[in-house]
Protein backbone atom coordinates (compact mmCIF):
# COMPACT_ATOMS: atom_id res chain seq x y z
CA UNK A 1 0.00 0.00 0.00
CA UNK A 2 1.28 3.72 -1.28
CA UNK A 3 2.24 5.14 2.10
CA UNK A 4 0.67 9.15 1.34
CA UNK A 5 2.80 12.54 2.14
CA UNK A 6 1.46 15.12 3.80
CA UNK A 7 0.44 17.22 0.51
CA UNK A 8 -1.35 14.52 -0.91
CA UNK A 9 -3.31 13.60 2.28
CA UNK A 10 -4.27 17.58 2.22
CA UNK A 11 -5.16 17.17 -1.69
CA UNK A 12 -7.56 14.29 -0.78
CA UNK A 13 -9.48 16.02 2.13
CA UNK A 14 -9.97 19.17 -0.16
CA UNK A 15 -9.95 19.10 -3.92
CA UNK A 16 -13.04 17.00 -5.50
CA UNK A 17 -10.63 16.37 -8.68
CA UNK A 18 -11.96 16.42 -12.19
CA UNK A 19 -11.91 13.60 -14.69
CA UNK A 20 -10.25 11.49 -11.68
CA UNK A 21 -11.37 8.45 -10.64
CA UNK A 22 -12.18 9.21 -7.47
CA UNK A 23 -12.58 6.04 -5.73
CA UNK A 24 -9.11 5.21 -7.15
CA UNK A 25 -7.93 8.66 -6.38
CA UNK A 26 -8.22 8.38 -2.32
CA UNK A 27 -5.75 5.35 -2.70
CA UNK A 28 -3.00 6.81 -4.81
CA UNK A 29 -3.16 10.33 -3.63
CA UNK A 30 -2.29 13.32 -7.08
CA UNK A 31 0.84 13.86 -8.69
CA UNK A 32 2.01 17.30 -7.07
CA UNK A 33 3.37 19.37 -9.85
CA UNK A 34 5.33 22.30 -8.64
CA UNK A 35 7.19 24.06 -11.78
CA UNK A 36 7.96 24.12 -14.87
CA UNK A 37 10.16 25.41 -17.91
CA UNK A 38 9.86 24.30 -21.92
CA UNK A 39 8.48 20.71 -22.18
CA UNK A 40 9.40 19.84 -18.43
CA UNK A 41 7.98 19.94 -15.68
CA UNK A 42 8.71 19.19 -12.23
CA UNK A 43 7.58 17.72 -8.74
CA UNK A 44 7.65 18.69 -5.59
CA UNK A 45 11.04 16.44 -5.06
CA UNK A 46 12.08 17.49 -7.84
CA UNK A 47 11.64 15.41 -10.64
CA UNK A 48 11.41 15.47 -14.03
CA UNK A 49 8.59 14.79 -16.47
CA UNK A 50 7.99 15.36 -20.22
CA UNK A 51 4.86 17.23 -20.68
CA UNK A 52 4.06 14.70 -23.49
CA UNK A 53 0.11 16.07 -23.51
CA UNK A 54 1.16 19.85 -23.47
CA UNK A 55 -0.81 19.50 -20.24
CA UNK A 56 -3.74 18.96 -21.71
CA UNK A 57 -3.65 19.58 -25.51
CA UNK A 58 -3.16 22.72 -24.73
CA UNK A 59 0.55 24.34 -23.85
CA UNK A 60 1.59 24.67 -27.03
CA UNK A 61 4.59 26.97 -26.17
CA UNK A 62 5.66 24.92 -22.79
CA UNK A 63 6.47 26.59 -19.39
CA UNK A 64 7.78 29.90 -18.52
CA UNK A 65 7.93 31.66 -22.01
CA UNK A 66 9.07 35.25 -21.06
CA UNK A 67 7.00 37.31 -23.33
CA UNK A 68 3.80 35.61 -22.60
CA UNK A 69 4.26 36.24 -19.16
CA UNK A 70 5.49 40.09 -20.09
CA UNK A 71 2.50 40.51 -21.86
CA UNK A 72 0.23 39.37 -18.91
CA UNK A 73 2.29 41.36 -16.51
CA UNK A 74 2.09 44.44 -18.46
CA UNK A 75 -1.60 44.05 -19.13
CA UNK A 76 -2.62 43.57 -15.74
CA UNK A 77 -0.81 46.87 -14.59
CA UNK A 78 -2.18 48.60 -17.44
CA UNK A 79 -6.02 47.57 -17.26
CA UNK A 80 -6.51 44.47 -14.63
CA UNK A 81 -9.69 44.22 -16.23
CA UNK A 82 -12.61 45.09 -18.20
CA UNK A 83 -15.90 43.62 -19.66
CA UNK A 84 -17.44 43.62 -22.98
CA UNK A 85 -21.03 43.95 -21.64
CA UNK A 86 -23.48 47.25 -23.08
CA UNK A 87 -21.00 47.98 -25.79
CA UNK A 88 -18.22 48.39 -23.79
CA UNK A 89 -14.57 47.28 -25.25
CA UNK A 90 -10.99 47.76 -25.05
CA UNK A 91 -7.76 47.61 -27.54
CA UNK A 92 -7.09 43.99 -26.79
CA UNK A 93 -10.34 42.12 -27.38
CA UNK A 94 -10.51 44.01 -30.69
CA UNK A 95 -7.15 43.74 -31.57
CA UNK A 96 -7.95 39.99 -30.97
CA UNK A 97 -10.73 39.77 -32.90
CA UNK A 98 -9.31 41.24 -35.64
CA UNK A 99 -6.56 38.74 -35.39
CA UNK A 100 -8.89 36.20 -35.42
CA UNK A 101 -10.74 37.40 -38.04
CA UNK A 102 -7.57 37.74 -40.57
CA UNK A 103 -6.68 34.26 -39.82
CA UNK A 104 -9.88 31.71 -39.15
CA UNK A 105 -10.60 29.40 -42.18
CA UNK A 106 -14.46 30.65 -41.93
CA UNK A 107 -16.13 33.39 -43.34
CA UNK A 108 -16.04 35.61 -40.35
CA UNK A 109 -17.92 38.66 -39.66
CA UNK A 110 -17.59 38.97 -35.67
CA UNK A 111 -15.77 36.54 -33.12
CA UNK A 112 -17.22 36.22 -29.20
CA UNK A 113 -15.18 35.61 -26.63
CA UNK A 114 -15.87 32.85 -24.22
CA UNK A 115 -13.12 31.26 -21.40
CA UNK A 116 -13.05 27.81 -22.06
CA UNK A 117 -13.82 25.31 -24.95
CA UNK A 118 -17.26 24.22 -23.21
CA UNK A 119 -18.45 27.66 -23.05
CA UNK A 120 -17.47 27.74 -26.56
CA UNK A 121 -19.53 25.14 -27.80
CA UNK A 122 -21.96 26.13 -25.72
CA UNK A 123 -22.31 29.35 -27.39
CA UNK A 124 -22.49 27.34 -30.81
CA UNK A 125 -25.90 25.72 -29.41
CA UNK A 126 -27.18 28.92 -28.36
CA UNK A 127 -26.00 30.74 -31.53
CA UNK A 128 -27.44 28.38 -33.28
CA UNK A 129 -30.73 27.94 -31.97
CA UNK A 130 -31.00 31.82 -31.65
CA UNK A 131 -30.28 32.23 -35.51
CA UNK A 132 -32.59 29.63 -36.66
CA UNK A 133 -35.78 31.60 -34.29
CA UNK A 134 -34.72 34.73 -36.10
CA UNK A 135 -34.30 33.41 -39.61
CA UNK A 136 -38.40 32.10 -39.07
CA UNK A 137 -37.49 28.33 -38.85
CA UNK A 138 -38.09 27.53 -35.48
CA UNK A 139 -38.32 23.51 -36.56
CA UNK A 140 -34.81 23.52 -37.21
CA UNK A 141 -33.17 23.16 -34.06
CA UNK A 142 -31.21 19.85 -33.44
CA UNK A 143 -27.77 19.33 -33.83
CA UNK A 144 -25.55 16.26 -34.87
CA UNK A 145 -22.50 15.25 -33.05
CA UNK A 146 -20.49 12.25 -33.47
CA UNK A 147 -20.28 9.46 -30.61
CA UNK A 148 -16.77 9.77 -28.82
CA UNK A 149 -17.15 12.95 -29.43
CA UNK A 150 -15.58 15.54 -27.03
CA UNK A 151 -16.85 19.19 -27.08
CA UNK A 152 -16.79 19.85 -23.19
CA UNK A 153 -18.44 19.37 -20.17
CA UNK A 154 -21.40 22.26 -19.71
CA UNK A 155 -24.96 21.02 -19.92
CA UNK A 156 -25.06 21.81 -23.50
CA UNK A 157 -21.59 21.02 -24.34
CA UNK A 158 -21.36 17.68 -22.61
CA UNK A 159 -24.97 16.75 -24.09
CA UNK A 160 -22.38 17.01 -27.94
CA UNK A 161 -19.93 14.77 -26.37
CA UNK A 162 -20.33 11.39 -27.26
CA UNK A 163 -18.73 9.47 -24.25
CA UNK A 164 -20.42 7.61 -21.54
CA UNK A 165 -18.84 9.38 -18.77
CA UNK A 166 -20.17 12.41 -19.38
CA UNK A 167 -23.88 11.59 -19.69
CA UNK A 168 -24.25 9.10 -17.45
CA UNK A 169 -25.81 9.71 -13.72
CA UNK A 170 -25.44 13.68 -15.04
CA UNK A 171 -29.28 13.58 -16.69
CA UNK A 172 -27.69 14.07 -20.30
CA UNK A 173 -27.95 14.65 -23.17
CA UNK A 174 -30.30 17.16 -23.20
CA UNK A 175 -33.34 16.86 -26.38
CA UNK A 176 -32.51 17.94 -29.73
CA UNK A 177 -28.92 16.39 -29.85
CA UNK A 178 -28.46 13.49 -32.53
CA UNK A 179 -25.90 11.59 -32.75
CA UNK A 180 -23.70 9.99 -35.72
CA UNK A 181 -21.10 7.14 -36.16
CA UNK A 182 -17.28 8.00 -35.18
CA UNK A 183 -14.93 7.87 -38.29
CA UNK A 184 -12.36 5.40 -36.45
CA UNK A 185 -11.15 3.30 -39.13
CA UNK A 186 -9.74 0.14 -36.91
CA UNK A 187 -12.48 -0.19 -35.04
CA UNK A 188 -15.24 0.36 -36.90
CA UNK A 189 -15.17 -1.09 -40.54
CA UNK A 190 -17.16 -4.17 -41.24
CA UNK A 191 -14.99 -7.43 -42.05
CA UNK A 192 -13.46 -6.69 -45.81
CA UNK A 193 -14.51 -2.60 -45.95
CA UNK A 194 -11.99 -1.03 -47.59
CA UNK A 195 -11.79 2.85 -45.96
CA UNK A 196 -13.09 4.65 -49.43
CA UNK A 197 -16.32 2.21 -48.94
CA UNK A 198 -15.81 2.67 -44.62
CA UNK A 199 -16.43 6.68 -45.31
CA UNK A 200 -18.99 6.00 -47.81
CA UNK A 201 -21.03 4.38 -45.64
CA UNK A 202 -20.63 6.50 -42.57
CA UNK A 203 -21.68 9.48 -45.13
CA UNK A 204 -25.02 7.83 -45.74
CA UNK A 205 -25.84 6.82 -42.60
CA UNK A 206 -25.81 10.32 -41.94
CA UNK A 207 -28.00 11.07 -45.15
CA UNK A 208 -30.42 8.83 -43.86
CA UNK A 209 -30.18 9.70 -39.91
CA UNK A 210 -30.94 13.39 -41.42
CA UNK A 211 -33.98 12.10 -43.38
CA UNK A 212 -35.39 10.22 -41.09
CA UNK A 213 -35.49 13.09 -38.25
CA UNK A 214 -36.36 15.62 -41.42
CA UNK A 215 -34.24 17.84 -42.90
CA UNK A 216 -36.27 21.04 -41.73
CA UNK A 217 -35.57 19.88 -37.98
CA UNK A 218 -31.96 19.59 -38.62
CA UNK A 219 -29.86 22.47 -38.12
CA UNK A 220 -26.23 21.88 -37.66
CA UNK A 221 -23.37 19.31 -37.50
CA UNK A 222 -20.21 19.76 -35.12
CA UNK A 223 -17.26 17.90 -35.43
CA UNK A 224 -13.59 17.66 -34.16
CA UNK A 225 -11.10 17.34 -37.00
CA UNK A 226 -9.09 14.59 -35.16
CA UNK A 227 -11.10 13.36 -31.96
CA UNK A 228 -8.78 14.16 -29.16
CA UNK A 229 -10.52 12.43 -25.57
CA UNK A 230 -12.51 10.02 -27.56
CA UNK A 231 -9.41 8.34 -28.45
CA UNK A 232 -7.12 10.56 -31.11
CA UNK A 233 -9.59 9.36 -33.66
CA UNK A 234 -7.83 10.38 -37.51
CA UNK A 235 -10.26 10.26 -39.83
CA UNK A 236 -9.54 8.70 -43.69
CA UNK A 237 -8.89 11.43 -46.21
CA UNK A 238 -12.50 10.58 -47.89
CA UNK A 239 -14.06 11.28 -44.53
CA UNK A 240 -14.82 15.01 -44.20
CA UNK A 241 -15.34 15.80 -48.07
CA UNK A 242 -17.93 12.98 -47.91
CA UNK A 243 -19.77 14.60 -44.69
CA UNK A 244 -19.42 18.44 -46.11
CA UNK A 245 -21.17 16.94 -49.14
CA UNK A 246 -24.11 16.15 -46.91
CA UNK A 247 -24.38 18.90 -44.73
CA UNK A 248 -24.35 21.62 -47.87
CA UNK A 249 -27.45 19.00 -49.53
CA UNK A 250 -29.05 19.98 -46.55
CA UNK A 251 -28.12 23.58 -45.33
CA UNK A 252 -26.17 22.38 -42.24
CA UNK A 253 -24.56 24.87 -40.41
CA UNK A 254 -20.93 23.02 -40.37
CA UNK A 255 -19.04 23.84 -36.86
CA UNK A 256 -15.06 22.98 -36.58
CA UNK A 257 -14.50 22.05 -32.97
CA UNK A 258 -11.02 23.39 -33.33
CA UNK A 259 -10.50 23.59 -29.63
CA UNK A 260 -7.35 20.94 -30.15
CA UNK A 261 -6.34 21.06 -33.82
CA UNK A 262 -6.34 24.60 -34.04
CA UNK A 263 -3.29 26.92 -34.38
CA UNK A 264 -1.06 24.29 -36.00
CA UNK A 265 -1.47 21.04 -34.16
CA UNK A 266 -1.86 19.08 -37.33
CA UNK A 267 0.78 21.09 -39.38
CA UNK A 268 -2.19 23.38 -40.61
CA UNK A 269 -3.39 26.65 -39.35
CA UNK A 270 -6.50 24.68 -38.58
CA UNK A 271 -7.40 20.99 -38.44
CA UNK A 272 -10.36 21.35 -40.63
CA UNK A 273 -7.66 22.79 -43.36
CA UNK A 274 -5.78 19.50 -42.77
CA UNK A 275 -9.03 17.43 -42.63
CA UNK A 276 -10.86 18.61 -46.09
CA UNK A 277 -13.85 20.52 -45.02
CA UNK A 278 -15.18 23.94 -44.70
CA UNK A 279 -17.18 24.90 -41.91
CA UNK A 280 -19.00 27.83 -41.32
CA UNK A 281 -17.68 28.45 -37.93
CA UNK A 282 -14.97 27.62 -35.59
CA UNK A 283 -14.40 27.17 -31.87
CA UNK A 284 -10.97 27.71 -30.78
CA UNK A 285 -9.48 27.73 -26.94
CA UNK A 286 -6.38 25.99 -25.31
CA UNK A 287 -3.60 26.95 -27.70
CA UNK A 288 -4.92 30.11 -28.44
CA UNK A 289 -3.51 31.05 -25.23
CA UNK A 290 -0.70 28.54 -25.19
CA UNK A 291 -3.14 27.77 -22.17
CA UNK A 292 -1.21 30.33 -19.85
CA UNK A 293 -4.74 32.00 -19.46
CA UNK A 294 -8.17 31.14 -19.75
CA UNK A 295 -10.01 32.02 -22.91
CA UNK A 296 -12.00 30.85 -25.77
CA UNK A 297 -13.69 32.26 -28.86
CA UNK A 298 -16.22 31.36 -31.80
CA UNK A 299 -16.24 32.90 -35.08
CA UNK A 300 -19.82 34.56 -36.54
CA UNK A 301 -20.11 34.32 -40.14
CA UNK A 302 -22.31 37.05 -41.69
CA UNK A 303 -25.74 35.51 -41.83
CA UNK A 304 -25.32 34.29 -38.36
CA UNK A 305 -24.42 37.91 -36.99
CA UNK A 306 -27.29 39.40 -39.37
CA UNK A 307 -29.76 36.90 -37.90
CA UNK A 308 -28.83 37.69 -33.94
CA UNK A 309 -28.81 41.21 -35.28
CA UNK A 310 -32.47 40.82 -36.01
CA UNK A 311 -33.45 39.07 -33.09
CA UNK A 312 -31.37 41.58 -31.36
CA UNK A 313 -33.76 44.39 -32.44
CA UNK A 314 -36.89 42.36 -31.63
CA UNK A 315 -36.01 41.43 -28.10
CA UNK A 316 -34.02 44.18 -27.20
CA UNK A 317 -30.56 42.95 -25.54
CA UNK A 318 -28.71 39.91 -27.10
CA UNK A 319 -28.78 38.15 -23.91
CA UNK A 320 -25.87 35.69 -23.69
CA UNK A 321 -22.01 36.48 -22.56
CA UNK A 322 -19.92 36.18 -19.58
CA UNK A 323 -18.16 38.18 -17.22
CA UNK A 324 -14.99 37.30 -18.66
CA UNK A 325 -15.60 37.37 -22.07
CA UNK A 326 -12.47 38.75 -23.92
CA UNK A 327 -10.90 39.65 -20.72
CA UNK A 328 -7.91 42.13 -21.21
CA UNK A 329 -4.97 39.78 -19.95
CA UNK A 330 -6.66 36.94 -21.66
CA UNK A 331 -6.93 38.54 -24.26
CA UNK A 332 -3.35 40.21 -24.72
CA UNK A 333 -2.11 37.08 -23.47
CA UNK A 334 -3.90 35.40 -26.78
CA UNK A 335 -2.34 38.18 -28.96
CA UNK A 336 1.17 37.89 -27.93
CA UNK A 337 0.70 34.01 -28.37
CA UNK A 338 -0.59 34.62 -32.15
CA UNK A 339 2.22 36.72 -32.69
CA UNK A 340 4.93 34.14 -31.08
CA UNK A 341 3.19 31.65 -33.79
CA UNK A 342 3.58 33.76 -36.57
CA UNK A 343 7.35 34.53 -36.26
CA UNK A 344 8.44 31.47 -35.10
CA UNK A 345 5.91 29.54 -37.49
CA UNK A 346 4.87 27.36 -35.52
CA UNK A 347 2.76 25.37 -38.35
CA UNK A 348 5.80 25.29 -40.17
CA UNK A 349 7.77 23.78 -37.58
CA UNK A 350 4.63 21.12 -36.68
CA UNK A 351 4.54 19.68 -40.05
CA UNK A 352 8.58 19.58 -40.43
CA UNK A 353 8.90 17.51 -37.07
CA UNK A 354 5.33 15.57 -37.64
CA UNK A 355 7.30 13.15 -39.94
CA UNK A 356 9.94 12.09 -37.03
CA UNK A 357 6.63 11.97 -34.83
CA UNK A 358 4.56 9.77 -37.18
CA UNK A 359 7.65 7.32 -37.45
CA UNK A 360 8.23 7.06 -33.71
CA UNK A 361 3.94 6.16 -33.61
CA UNK A 362 5.00 3.86 -37.04
CA UNK A 363 7.12 2.16 -34.92
CA UNK A 364 5.14 1.13 -32.07
CA UNK A 365 2.69 -0.48 -34.07
CA UNK A 366 5.09 -3.51 -34.09
CA UNK A 367 5.01 -3.77 -30.33
CA UNK A 368 2.97 -6.60 -28.70
CA UNK A 369 0.49 -4.38 -26.81
CA UNK A 370 -0.36 -1.83 -29.35
CA UNK A 371 -3.14 -2.91 -31.51
CA UNK A 372 -3.24 -0.02 -33.21
CA UNK A 373 -0.93 3.21 -33.47
CA UNK A 374 -2.48 6.22 -35.41
CA UNK A 375 -1.74 10.53 -35.49
CA UNK A 376 -1.31 13.60 -37.14
CA UNK A 377 1.08 16.63 -37.23
CA UNK A 378 2.30 16.38 -33.11
CA UNK A 379 -0.82 14.05 -31.70
CA UNK A 380 -1.23 10.51 -31.73
CA UNK A 381 -2.40 7.68 -30.16
CA UNK A 382 -1.48 4.01 -29.38
CA UNK A 383 -4.70 1.54 -28.37
CA UNK A 384 -3.59 -1.02 -26.71
CA UNK A 385 -5.25 -4.43 -27.15
CA UNK A 386 -5.37 -7.79 -25.43
CA UNK A 387 -5.04 -9.48 -28.83
CA UNK A 388 -3.60 -8.08 -31.86
CA UNK A 389 -4.45 -10.42 -34.52
CA UNK A 390 -8.68 -10.14 -32.93
CA UNK A 391 -8.34 -6.42 -32.25
CA UNK A 392 -9.57 -7.86 -28.46
CA UNK A 393 -9.29 -5.09 -25.71
CA UNK A 394 -8.48 -5.64 -22.15
CA UNK A 395 -11.26 -5.72 -19.85
CA UNK A 396 -11.71 -2.00 -18.47
CA UNK A 397 -11.47 -3.60 -14.80
CA UNK A 398 -7.74 -4.12 -15.43
CA UNK A 399 -6.56 -0.87 -16.21
CA UNK A 400 -3.81 -1.37 -18.45
CA UNK A 401 -3.64 1.75 -19.87
CA UNK A 402 -3.86 3.24 -16.55
CA UNK A 403 -1.00 0.82 -15.54
CA UNK A 404 0.88 1.95 -18.63
CA UNK A 405 0.28 5.93 -17.43
CA UNK A 406 1.66 5.43 -14.15
CA UNK A 407 4.99 3.48 -15.45
CA UNK A 408 5.29 6.09 -17.84
CA UNK A 409 5.05 8.54 -14.83
CA UNK A 410 7.62 6.50 -12.84
CA UNK A 411 9.95 6.89 -16.38
CA UNK A 412 9.36 10.25 -16.42
CA UNK A 413 6.42 11.15 -18.83
CA UNK A 414 3.35 12.48 -18.87
CA UNK A 415 0.46 10.74 -20.65
CA UNK A 416 -3.10 9.75 -20.56
CA UNK A 417 -5.09 7.30 -20.72
CA UNK A 418 -8.23 7.79 -22.85
CA UNK A 419 -11.47 5.00 -23.34
CA UNK A 420 -10.34 1.77 -24.82
CA UNK A 421 -6.68 1.95 -23.13
CA UNK A 422 -5.46 4.51 -25.82
CA UNK A 423 -2.51 6.82 -24.24
CA UNK A 424 -2.13 9.52 -26.51
CA UNK A 425 0.69 11.89 -26.62
CA UNK A 426 -0.28 15.66 -27.81
CA UNK A 427 3.36 17.51 -26.51
CA UNK A 428 4.02 21.03 -27.01
CA UNK A 429 4.50 22.31 -30.27
CA UNK A 430 7.91 23.50 -29.67
CA UNK A 431 9.49 20.40 -28.35
CA UNK A 432 12.51 19.54 -30.10
CA UNK A 433 13.95 16.62 -32.54
CA UNK A 434 16.05 15.62 -29.49
CA UNK A 435 13.42 15.69 -26.63
CA UNK A 436 10.37 13.80 -29.34
CA UNK A 437 13.18 11.19 -29.39
CA UNK A 438 13.77 11.49 -25.40
CA UNK A 439 9.70 11.43 -25.20
CA UNK A 440 9.35 7.56 -27.21
CA UNK A 441 12.01 6.38 -25.03
CA UNK A 442 10.37 7.08 -21.85
CA UNK A 443 7.13 5.38 -23.40
CA UNK A 444 9.38 2.58 -24.77
CA UNK A 445 10.56 1.96 -21.04
CA UNK A 446 6.89 2.25 -19.52
CA UNK A 447 5.22 0.07 -22.60
CA UNK A 448 7.90 -2.49 -21.80
CA UNK A 449 7.09 -2.50 -17.64
CA UNK A 450 3.34 -2.78 -18.76
CA UNK A 451 4.16 -5.91 -21.01
N1 LIG B 1 -13.57 20.63 -27.40
C1 LIG B 1 -12.51 19.81 -27.51
C2 LIG B 1 -12.17 19.23 -28.84
C3 LIG B 1 -11.72 19.52 -26.39
O1 LIG B 1 -10.70 18.69 -26.49
C4 LIG B 1 -12.06 20.12 -25.16
C5 LIG B 1 -11.26 19.83 -23.97
O2 LIG B 1 -10.39 19.01 -23.95
C6 LIG B 1 -13.20 20.94 -25.10
C7 LIG B 1 -13.92 21.19 -26.25
C8 LIG B 1 -13.61 21.55 -23.81
O3 LIG B 1 -12.72 22.53 -23.44
P1 LIG B 1 -12.65 23.04 -21.92
O4 LIG B 1 -12.09 21.90 -21.11
O5 LIG B 1 -11.74 24.21 -22.01
O6 LIG B 1 -14.02 23.40 -21.52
Amino acid sequence: MTVLGNQAVRDIETVLHPYTNLAAHRDTGPLMLERGKGVFVYDSRGKDYIEGMAGLWCLSLGHGHEELIEAATAQLRKLSFAHLFNGKSHDPAVELAEALKGMAPTPTSKVFFCNSGSEANDTQVKLVRYMNNALGRPAKKKIIARDKAYHGVTVASASLTGLAANHTDFDLPIPGILRTACPHYYRGAQDGESEDDFTSRLAAELEALILAEGPETVAAFIAEPVMGAGGVVVPPASYFPKIQAVCDTYDLYVISDEVICGFGRLGTPFGCQALGFRPDSISVAKALSSAYVPIAAVTVPETMYEATLEASRRIGVFGHGFTYTGHPVAAAVALKTLEIYAREKIVEQVAAKAPQFLAHLRRLADHPLVGNARGLGLVGGIELVADKATKRSFDPKLGVGARCVRFAEEEGLIVRALASDTISICPPMIITPAEIDELFARLDRALARTL
